[in-house]
Parts: C-alpha cells; structure tokens; sequence
C-alpha cells in the first residue's frame, strides 16, 4: 500500500458553528484524512466553547496560526441579542473574524468558484472579479457608545508625547442617539495596497480601488492617497511592462461600473465595502458557496476560509431531520487553498497536486450535473442534472477524487 501524504507542518484547523460544522467533518473524514498524514492543531470555536472559554479560544486559534503560518476556518456564529438568548451566552461575544483579523492584519482575496454549467447572472461578466478586501479595521474594530440624551460628543487624540491634544465636535446633540469612532493604521493601509499591487501584477490583472474620499475628505482620502504613492512608488513601470492598468475610482461609481464591464480585475474595497461586494459578486455567479476566500497578512501567514455563514436556516432543518441540500464547495476550496499553500512553503509538490485534484474532483462533479439545491436552481438545464442532499454531494466529490487518485496512482485511500 502505497503511503499516505506527509503533511510537514502542523495545520490549524479552526472549527465552526451549525450547518457548516456539520459539512466541516465530513470534508476531513472523506475527502482529506483517507490521504493525508497529517496533524492538526484542532481548535473549536463553537459558540458554547468560546463562551465557555471568554472567546480565549479564538485568541489561541489565530495566535496557532501566527506560529504555525497556515489556517483553516470554518464559519462561525456571530452572537447578536437572538443568539445570546438561544445559546444562552455570558456575553455578545466579537465576531471571531474581527477578532483573527485584527491580530492577523492583511487582506482577504475572494474570488469565484467557476463552473462551466453556471453563467453569472450579469451577462456581460467574462472573467472572474476578484475582490482584495481590506481585512483591518473600520467598523470592524470600532468603539460605539449609545447617546441616553442631550450632550455632546467629541473625537479626541491625545499624543503620547508632550504634543498637542486634538478635538473635534462630532455632534451636539439635543435628544437621544448614537455614535461611533473608527480608525485604521498608515502601516495596515499600506500593506493591504502592496499586497493588492502584488497581487493583481502576479495574474497580470487590472486593479481597481475606490473609495468614498470626495465625502470622507481624511479618512477614505487617506487610503486613496497610500495606494497613489505606492503604485507611484513601486508599480507604475511594473504595471506598464505588464500591459494592465491601475485605476482609481469612487466607489459607488466602481459599482455601477463593474456591473457593465466584463470582469477580470481585482477590485479592492475597505473593510465593509468588501463585506457587502464580495457577497453580490458571489451571489452573481450561482450560490454564496461558490466564493474562494483567503486571509493574506503581511506577516506571512494566511486563512482560509469560506466567504459564507453558518447556513443557519439548513441547521434547523438538519435539526428536524429534514433533508438539507447544503453546497460544500467554499468549505472545500478553503481546504484545498490552505493545503496547496502549505505545500508550497514546506516545498510538497505532491500535496499541492492533492489540493488541485480535490478542486478538480469538486468542479467536475457540478459539471458532471450533480449538484446542491442552490445550484439546480441556476445551473443550464440538462438532463442530466440531479440535486443530491448535503452528504451525498461529498460523497460524489470524495467519489470523484477516489478515481482520480487512482488513475495518477497516488495516494491510496486508508481507512482512519
Ligand atoms: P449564511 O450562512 O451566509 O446563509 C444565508 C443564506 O444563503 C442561506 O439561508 C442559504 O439560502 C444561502 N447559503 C449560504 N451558504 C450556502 C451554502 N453553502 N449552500 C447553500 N446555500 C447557502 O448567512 P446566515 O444564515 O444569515 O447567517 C448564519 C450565521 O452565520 C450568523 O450567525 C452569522 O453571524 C454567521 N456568519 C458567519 C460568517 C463567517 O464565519 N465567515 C460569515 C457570515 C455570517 P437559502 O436559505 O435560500 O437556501
Ligand atoms: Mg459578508
């Protein structure tokens, strides 16, 4: 019996909430541990564990993937009123996505799972629009406060050196309301502009950015300007050689462009611009499963994920013994992106094949005509189509993935 693959170097693997943590151990059981020798650094980010721990967990998980480079997520809960209630909570616990971000720093690139079955709902979109998400700050890491009633709020900085304060009214107000102050770093900003550089040369892509700076005259300005002086800096004849362009453009008059172009360019958003886009380009090309997600930090280290939540409607389905036809492929893809990239450091070339075949087996499927219900729905119709539930789709794929390993004669299933 030929051996399973040796993974190198310890992977974190950061598990879930709901439908998703579900999905999250039959990818492992059937599509990854057959084939691979490999440790996990295993830690649980279900809702009950991080309220059970004071979210300690979700600062262990991403400080595993400060040490060990690499990281693997599951989607979680983020606890709103409801779900405190529901789970009972100590607390309204952070989203553990802000919270991995922020110590992580970087930028989350989401790009489209294609497949050739399924055409994107704008007609005009030929090639995939990547979107380079500013991963730090903004509303994600913000101090709000509830304003009981008349009063007045201020934006304060008081430098640690004998410098000068500086204040700003923001509000007088007369009755009740709310407020809120955001910041972001000069050093994060210029990170995620050198990484959406890098990486719109390196698939010699276009790189789009806009902002709202003509409202936001020094906060949005601010990040206009950085990608101005890095592009200028370190870009400019780079790009020309290349053939593409950088272009700098409003947001909202980016959006109504990106609807009539046809795609191809890596769209870089601050923080909640890319939230909100990243999701309608994902819905526009099928399903919000059919996202590939990935944290880039400049320190080096990477998360993958998927672009999706929890599927908590699936859950409660699930929960019923409903049948659930829930779609795997960003979860998949978060595994296999993570794999290849491991790969790739620790210098594997038959692990980065592995995380190729599992993406091809998963592709082909869809194609081959089995698929979720979300994608029966906007699939071309074929006769051939047939909607399986949640765990047959894996099966057909880790099905796929069998036959494909076995026809490059490498590695053979073992039972775990
Ligand atoms: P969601 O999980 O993204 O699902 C919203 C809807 O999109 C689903 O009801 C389903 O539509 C469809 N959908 C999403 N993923 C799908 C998949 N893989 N296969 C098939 N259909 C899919 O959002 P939510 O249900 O509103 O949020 C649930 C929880 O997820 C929340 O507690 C939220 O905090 C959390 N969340 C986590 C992350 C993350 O960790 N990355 C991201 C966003 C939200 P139909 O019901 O029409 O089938
Ligand atoms: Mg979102």
């Amino acid at each position: 019996m030929r051996d399973k693959i040796k993974v190198k170097t310890p992977i974190v693997d950061i598990d879930g909430d709901e439908m998703t943590r579900f999905m999250w151990k039959i990818i492992k059981d059937k599509l990854l541990l057959p084939y691979l020798d490999i440790e996990l650094e295993y830690y649980d980010l279900h809702i009950q564990n991080r309220d059970n721990t004071d979210d300690q967990v979700t600062v262990n998980a991403a400080k595993a993937i400060m040490k060990y480079g690499v990281g693997v997520k599951c989607a979680t809960i983020t606890p709103n009123a409801d779900r405190v209630k529901e789970y009972n909570l100590k607390s309204m616990w952070k989203s553990p996505n802000a919270t991995i971000r922020a110590m992580l720093d970087g930028t989350v690139f989401r790009k489209p799972i294609l497949v050739k079955n399924i055409k994107p709902f704008v007609s005009t979109w030929k090639k995939p629009i990547i979107i380079g998400r500013h991963a730090y700050g903004d509303v994600y890491s913000n101090a709000e406060i509830s304003i009981p009633g008349p009063g007045k709020a201020e934006i304060i900085f008081t430098p640690h050196d004998r410098g000068e304060t500086t204040k700003k009214t923001i509000k007088e107000f007369t009755g009740s309301g709310i407020v809120q102050g955001v910041h972001n770093t000069d050093e994060s900003i210029r990170s995620f502009a050198k990484a959406c550089f890098t990486f719109a040369f390196n698939q010699k892509i276009d790189l789009w950015f806009s902002t709202k700076d003509t409202i936001s005259k020094t906060y949005d300005a601010r990040f206009r300007d950085i990608f101005e002086e890095e592009y200028e800096e370190h870009w400019i004849e780079k790009f020309k050689d290349a053939e593409i362009e950088y272009f700098f453009t409003l947001i909202d008059d980016a959006a109504a462009r990106i609807i009539r172009s046809e795609g191809g360019m890596l769209w870089a958003l601050k923080n909640y611009d890319g939230d909100v886009m990243s999701d309608m380009i994902a819905a526009a090309n099928g399903s919000l499963a059919m996202m590939s997600s990935v944290l880039v930090s400049p320190h080096g280290y990477f998360e993958y994920e998927a672009a999706h939540g929890t599927i908590q409607k699936h859950y409660y389905k699930y929960l019923n013994k409903e049948e659930t036809s829930s779609n795997s492929m960003a979860l998949i893809f978060a595994w296999s992106g993570c794999l290849r990239k491991r790969g790739e450091l620790d210098g594997t070339a038959i692990l980065v094949d592995f995380a190729n075949q599992i993406e091809d087996a998963a592709i082909e499927t869809v194609e081959s005509g089995i698929m979720t219900g979300d994608l029966l729905l906007v699939a071309e119709k074929n006769r051939n189509n047939k909607k399986v539930n949640t765990e047959e789709f894996i099966d057909e794929i880790a099905e796929n993935l069998q036959r494909k390993l076995q026809r490059s004669g490498r590695p053979e299933k073992h039972n775990t």
